[in-house]
């Protein structure tokens, strides 16, 4: 194929030509959100500019247009996952309010005393944290997929957790601490062995790996616009059809009625059953300009530059004294998670940062991950497509000008 054009991919994100400090942005926290293409900022803008109206289509000139570029964003969501229908396409807050749904929906109706729900190490805190409140409240139980030193799950000992007691699987594909790539397809088959269905937390998977939810066998997949190149505020549940139908509506409202009296409210089929109150539909449009933008690029073109982008960092990062990585998977995406001998991991930001370079610090929302490699926090460096080599070698060599004692 063509060689791919970062420099002129860069010019497409106004966010990224900008100094910090003095010095030129390096932006290296893309795993907790990523910049912004202009077509995403101008779709969003224009929503706002000429067409705003809530969703009702038949009412005014105005909510039709809204309510088609509302539908005509969750279409793309569809194609972008490749889902049957765009009718098996929710529109949530991003991943967290879409894991609560699940939990919430179809942990309530399905899990009950006894049963057993099993997440992994490596698993940010919206997919711990909706399943404990879930086994709090019915009695489940929640079993752990241990991960070896490397940061890769155990396989074998996943196999052994699974039984006629699970109820439900939900695993990241790729773990936002640690890097770490999951055999999600391998992951789907076992549990499917069981009836088990699957929830996959693509949340930092969909900016660097393709995604098919039917090629998966995916039960559920989530994921979040803002780490797509989109919009804050917007994000989806995919789920298989017969799921979402016998799935009961989590939160209620406006949108999501046939009827109501006091005696009986009817609900409407998914996805609206799902979408009560008035949504983020500039969020909607916005995210559909950022999976046009992702497929003008490609997903196969992204994996392959950020695979060699991320062995040349980690390349670099292997010679600098005193500085251990966490997660040495043996497929990775993105992430390089690190501490350095005798440095605070605030010291180290803040050095990058007083560079231009803008890095995370702190538990990343994932501190049973991290602790498994017994620290609390790291430094946590993170690409995205839009970044160079010229990127990475300012940050090498920032961190080995770090003031030693
Ligand atoms: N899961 C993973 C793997 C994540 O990286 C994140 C975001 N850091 C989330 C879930 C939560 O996403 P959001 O905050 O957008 O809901």
């Amino acid at each position: 194929g063509a060689p791919f054009d970062v420099e002129h991919i860069r010019k497409d994100f106004p966010a990224l030509h900008q100094s910090v400090n003095g010095h030129r942005l390096v932006w290296l926290d893309n795993a907790a959100t990523t910049h912004k293409p202009q077509s995403v900022i101008d779709a969003t803008s224009e929503f706002y500019a000429r067409h705003n109206s809530n969703i009702h289509r038949a009412a005014h000139t105005l909510a039709a247009r809204s309510t088609d570029l509302f539908e005509g964003g969750r279409e793309k969501t569809r194609r972008f996952l490749n889902a049957p229908s765009k009718d098996d396409i929710v529109f949530l807050r991003g991943t967290t309010e879409a894991i609560n749904l699940v939990a919430n929906s179809y942990g309530r109706a399905n899990i009950g005393p006894g049963d057993e729900i099993i997440v992994s190490t490596i698993e940010h805190h919206a997919n711990i944290v909706p399943w404990q409140l879930l086994a709090q409240q019915t009695g489940a139980t929640i079993r752990v997929i241990p991960v070896d030193d490397r940061g890769d799950i155990i396989f074998e000992q996943y196999a052994t957790l699974l039984s006629g007691r699970t109820k439900i699987v939900s695993v990241t594909h790729v773990a936002n601490a640690l890097g770490t790539v999951n055999p999600i397809q391998e992951i789907i088959a076992l549990a499917h062995a069981y009836g088990v269905p699957v929830l996959v937390d693509a949340a930092q998977s969909t900016p660097h790996i393709p995604i098919d939810v039917q090629a998966l066998d995916a039960d559920f997949l989530v994921f979040s616009g803002h780490k797509v190149f989109g919009p804050t505020g917007i994000g989806a549940l995919y789920g298989k059809k017969h799921l979402l139908e016998a799935m009961p509506p989590w939160q209620g409202g406006g949108h999501m009625i046939e009827d109501v009296t006091f005696a009986k409210t009817v609900y409407k089929g998914a996805p609206e059953k799902f979408e009560a109150g008035t949504p983020d539909i500039a969020g909607a449009v916005g995210l559909g300009a950022a999976l046009d933008y992702l497929e003008s690029v490609g997903l196969p073109a992204i994996s392959a530059y950020e695979h060699d982008l991320l062995e040349y960092a980690e390349g670099g990062l292997a010679e600098i004294k005193g500085l251990r990585l966490i997660g040495t998977a043996r497929h990775k995406a993105s992430v390089m998670s690190f501490t350095i001998d005798g440095l605070k991991n605030e010291t180290v930001a803040h050095h990058l940062d007083a560079h231009g370079i803008a890095v995370r610090s702190g538990h990343h929302c994932a501190l049973p991950a991290l602790r498994r490699f017994g620290v609390d926090q790291s430094v946590r460096a993170s690409l995205a497509f839009y970044n160079t080599r010229e990127d990475v070698d300012v940050f090498l060599a920032v961190l080995r000008t770090l003031p030693r004692h």
